[in-house]
């Protein structure tokens, strides 16, 4: 006989073509697939005390009818039954919505078993199951399945008990003893039991365990397995650099790099050294110094006689970089070029042929740097700055410019540990996590609207003192015209307050490039002292003289991105504040506010926005990059995830998992798994 696991559903009583093409649709085909539809959670109907349920929450509890039951008619269709009941020691009411049938079955002084939500105040139970008589010893738990159609839950349980019943003994589990015994999880029977209809919440949470940590190592093992095909199979260059002049480069720094700063560099040159192809994420918060890392990394391919990149996302971003690496690496002979969309035809050209030719060793740039045209002597290594900006074609392209560059990806956006591991589980991962000495933390307050007054007298007096100030507007949603609206109406506002001494000057998505790049060239210029933006000023400029900001309706943004705005003040000497105007209207929205308040650390604030905001908001819409998991949870799963990393990479290594029987099912499950871009993995 085949595998019973494979066995259609149509086998199951009841299921006809119609049911089973319901059932499809839930991606339902196989035994198997019936199973392994997990509820998403459970109606608990154990007996509760009413004097320890709270308001509005669901309880069963078992009473004596103490009345006869009345029973009004409210309209067509509608009527409201009810009765008292003696349920321990309360005397409540039980009321039952159109469900006018029950009368007969209600009899004073028997016994009847309730289930609906607890009004506490009026002391009534809004009936939403009931049965005649007490308790029965049926299920406490019963799950509930996320469907759709005409499959009903009562429907669907029935055919998933049949399923389980049926399948008990043909079931391999995939989760080898040796491991289970580890960490005492239950076996796949007993699992798939306890996740469907547990007996009790232990019997439920273990299977729980298993299931998510089981879900996790398989993802590990892919992940970890990528890496390593990718590190054996992806041969690049064994760049060897000139140690003696890397030295004379971080003398020549005008500041000491941090412990941090230097350890990232020892871990990026140890794998431009290896003869694998680096692929690696470096993360540090906004203002840890990332610029000077790339700058480095960029002059120690350099001196091994291989030409760089590096790709910012926006132009002006793009000069700044080209001006700070410019700085640091022409005294000792590197040719820098800078190309981006509004470099001119004639002088592109010439960048073009010089980069063909091998005569500049590092260029600079935007996208422009990815064009087909675009082609180098001898890539070695490509950097780009603020990557979750880029799509993944783009990275693809230009990584495939070059004879296997390495590539390192920078981004200031602070990504949980679990999150990175996660989302770059193929990536190696380094992290600035400390910020140059004698960093002013940028004073943060989080006060109403009405307090706008002070606030901008305030304002005047750091604009008297010299310095500039950002003023971010409200951000709407899905509306960039709204948007544009709302910062027009703040800059109308502040230029009526402030513009007879000083220039206010506006920015939004609505303008050309070229005309943000202007506003922004006048800004860091200083001739622009107050500027007015949206959220577009967000990546990493630097202006060290801007002290001061204020963010409207601040609650309407998250933590990560809060934190990325903020970071463009307190860049240079001088105190900065930010100023959070903000009303909001949930408790939540409030955390977001003090945790801003509180700390200038980007890492506490990311675990914090995942920890508020859950895993599927953390990289906004579209280019999330995160798998979707079956019943893992990232923010309260980080152990498991953890400890399934670890576990992943020693399997890995080990003959056992190649060659054992017991890890079969293990082995299978990652030999079939596609990997990111669709590749066999082995
Ligand atoms: P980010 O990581 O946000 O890209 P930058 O590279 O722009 O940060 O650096 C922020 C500022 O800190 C720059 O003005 C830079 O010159 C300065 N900086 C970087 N490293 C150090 C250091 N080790 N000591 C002092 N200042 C530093
Ligand atoms: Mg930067």
């Amino acid at each position: 006989m085949e595998n019973k696991v494979d066995e259609l559903v149509t086998s199951l009583k009841g299921v006809g073509s119609g049911t089973a093409k319901a059932l499809e649709e839930l991606g339902i085909i196989t035994l198997e697939n019936l199973v392994m539809t997990f509820p998403y959670r459970h109606e608990d109907f154990r007996l509760k005390n009413l004097a320890e349920t709270a308001h509005n929450e669901r309880v069963t509890v078992e009473g004596r009818v103490e009345s006869e039951p009345s029973l009004l008619f409210l309209g067509k269709n509608k009527s409201r039954l009810q009765v008292r009941l003696l349920a321990g020691q309360h005397l409540i009411k039980a009321v039952f919505f159109n469900q006018a049938y029950l009368k007969s079955k209600i009899t004073p002084g028997s016994v009847i078993t309730v289930t609906g939500k607890w009004d506490r105040g009026r002391q009534v139970i809004n009936v939403s199951t009931f049965s005649a008589g007490p308790k029965t010893d049926q299920q406490d738990f019963e799950p509930v399945y996320s469907l759709k159609g005409s499959i009903s839950q009562k429907i669907f349980r029935r055919f998933m008990r049949q399923a389980l019943d049926e399948l008990k003994g043909y079931i391999m589990d995939p989760l080898p003893e040796s491991i289970r015994s580890a960490y005492k999880l239950p076996e796949i029977v007993e699992a798939l039991e306890g996740i469907h209809f547990p007996q009790d919440a232990n019997h439920s949470k273990n299977a729980r365990r298993r299931f998510v940590y089981e879900e996790l190592l398989n993802f590990q093992l892919k992940m970890q397995a990528i890496k390593k095909v990718r590190k054996e199979q992806n041969v690049g260059n064994s760049i060897a650099f000139d140690n003696d002049r890397l030295k004379i480069l971080i003398e020549s720094l005008p500041y000491e790099l941090t412990d941090a700063q230097k350890r990232v560099v020892n871990e990026i040159c140890r794998d431009l050294k290896e003869p694998h192809r680096m692929n690696r994420l470096l993360q540090g918060d906004v203002g840890s110094g990332k610029t000077v890392v790339a700058a480095i990394c960029l002059y120690a391919i350099i001196t091994a006689g291989y030409q760089g990149a590096l790709m910012a996302p926006t132009e002006i971003l793009a000069e700044q970089h080209a001006a700070s690496l410019d700085a640091w690496l022409a005294p000792l002979g590197v040719r820098i070029a800078l190309l981006t969309g509004s470099t001119k035809q004639k002088a592109r050209r010439i960048v073009l042929e010089n980069l063909a030719e091998g005569n500049i060793d590092l260029l600079i740039g935007t996208h422009a740097l990815i064009q087909p045209e675009v082609s180098f002597k001898k890539l070695g290594l490509v950097i780009t700055d603020e990557q979750h900006r880029f799509g993944v074609e783009q990275r693809k392209v230009l990584k495939e410019k070059g004879e296997n560059p390495d590539v390192l990806f920078m981004t200031a956006t602070p990504i949980p540990r679990t999150l990175a591991i996660t989302a770059f589980g193929e990536m190696d991962v380094s992290i600035i996590d400390q910020m140059p000495a004698g960093r002013k933390s940028i004073d943060t307050h989080w006060m109403k609207e009405d307090q706008l007054p002070k606030l901008i007298s305030r304002l005047k007096k750091e604009l008297a003192n010299g310095r500039q100030a950002y003023i971010i507007c409200p951000l709407i949603e899905e509306s960039e015209k709204l948007d544009v609206q709302n910062a027009v109406d703040v800059y109308n506002m502040m230029s009526y307050e402030l513009g007879k001494d000083y220039t206010v000057g506006l920015m939004h998505g609505r303008l050309h490039s070229d005309e943000k790049d202007e506003v922004m060239r006048e800004f860091t210029d200083g001739n622009i002292h107050v500027l007015v933006s949206t959220t577009v000023v967000e990546v990493g400029v630097n202006v060290p003289n801007a002290s001061f900001m204020i963010i409207f309706d601040a609650e309407r943004f998250g933590l990560a991105q809060l934190h990325q705005l903020r970071g463009r003040v307190g860049r240079g000497e001088h105190q900065s504040y930010c100023i959070l105007l903000a009303d909001p209207k949930t408790e939540e929205g409030k955390e977001r506010m003090m945790s801003m308040t509180e700390t200038n650390d980007g890492f506490v604030l990311a675990e914090k926005d995942l920890e508020l905001r859950g895993p599927g908001d953390f990289f906004g819409k579209k280019q999330s990059g995160l798998p979707e998991f079956k019943i893992a949870d990232l923010v309260h799963d980080y152990r498991a995830l953890n400890t399934a990393k670890i576990d992943a990479e020693r399997l890995l290594e080990s003959e056992h998992f190649w060659k054992s029987d017991e890890m079969e099912g293990l082995r299978n499950t990652l030999i079939n798994s596609k990997a990111l871009d669709g590749e066999r993995i082995n």
